[in-house]
């Protein structure tokens, strides 16, 4: 990993958990999570999640995507999408 792609991991991180952001309340320490699509793990995209949205048994997107969306009523992309905005400022 080069210089500048640990300080773009730091950056994503510091923004907090997205899902709790989306849910009003910013600046929740948050882990990295990698969004699954065909090609090069390393290259997917990241979105920053605390670890209860990031990997609770029934409270994350590793309990399942589509329970995901359902529950919190917003999407990977959508939170990803967020996240690119935030980053820009
Ligand atoms: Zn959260
Ligand atoms: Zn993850």
């Amino acid at each position: 990993m080069t210089k500048d792609e640990k300080k773009c991991l730091g950056k994503i991180a510091d923004l907090g958990c997205s899902l709790c952001r989306h849910q009003g309340n910013e600046g929740t320490p948050a882990e990295l999570h990698h969004i699954r699509r065909s090609g090069i793990r390393s290259r997917s995209p990241i979105i920053p999640l605390c670890p209860f949205h990031h990997r609770g048994a029934n409270t994350s997107i590793h309990t399942g995507r589509k329970w995901f969306e359902k529950h919190y009523g917003i999407t990977e992309e959508e939170l990803l999408e967020q996240t690119k905005a935030l980053l820009n400022e």
